[in-house]
């Protein structure tokens, strides 16, 4: 039973690290632009596919379609699931260092989650794309929730999210701070994440560690690796195994 496994695994562990990936939140309920749905409603929408709109050079150009985009995919009103709060549960017991996370959703901190890295950025902080100010969350989402784009009040220019686009690196300093967790850790569970995606995916290749779990519906390129591989719903997977983990 993977449930058990992986709550033996979790006693024996005291410095594991969560490696998530868009499956994650579509449990929550988040929509999910790269599906094969998404991205052909997308390309129906819009006329250009996601990776398009949500590209450097395509927000320099149409901040309009941008949050048009936006709005569809990014603004869905969702909670955390079992797994960000399985999550933020076994951070809490001390046997959690870290969530390095792909998703700009805000639902780890949701959950109770502190120490979570957004290899993606976040949709929490604002500024503007021209001259960099900085723009309070809240008079955003007032100017996205009324249909528009943000614009800067000191140079009139579109404001964006702190995200990382597609064109564009990582933030200064996260790369190498996912991979100082990965390396140290003794335990590596990769969740919802195809691991397709790279550089991130490849931060993966330093982990040394004892028990390395992937939870993810489909294959992925490290499942050679793997000690333990579960292909079902992740919230439940990490529900049950809190469950099995009260009972050893
Ligand atoms: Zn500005």
């Amino acid at each position: 039973m993977p449930a058990k496994q992986l709550a033996q695994m979790i006693k024996e562990s005291d410095n594991i690290v969560f490696f998530g990936g868009a499956g994650v939140s579509t449990e929550s309920g988040v929509k999910d632009y790269r599906s094969k749905d998404g991205i052909y409603n997308t390309e129906k929408d819009f006329g250009v596919p996601p990776e398009r709109i949500l590209s450097r050079s395509f927000f320099a150009e149409n901040p309009e379609v941008f949050y048009d985009f936006y709005r569809k995919y990014f603004m869905s009103d969702v909670k955390p699931n079992s797994a960000h709060k399985a999550l933020a549960k076994l951070e809490e017991m001390g046997k959690l260092r870290a969530v390095i996370t792909q998703n700009v959703d805000n639902l780890h901190f949701a959950a109770g989650s502190k120490n979570v890295i957004e290899l993606h950025g976040n949709t929490r902080e604002f500024y503007c794309n021209s001259c960099k100010a900085d723009m309070p969350y809240a008079d955003a989402m007032n100017a996205i929730t009324n249909g528009g784009v943000p614009r800067c009040v000191h140079c009139a220019g579109a404001v964006r999210p702190r995200v990382v686009m597609y064109e564009e690196k990582l933030h200064e300093g996260v790369p190498e701070l996912a991979m100082g967790y990965i390396a140290n850790a003794d335990m590596l569970i990769v969740g919802g994440a195809s691991l397709l995606v790279n550089p991130a995916a490849s931060f993966i290749r330093f982990f040394g560690g004892k028990h390395f779990v992937i939870i993810n519906k489909q294959e992925t390129p490290y499942d050679y690796r793997a000690e333990l591989i579960v292909r079902e719903n992740i919230g439940e997977l990490l529900e049950r195994t809190m469950g099995e983990y009260g009972r050893l």
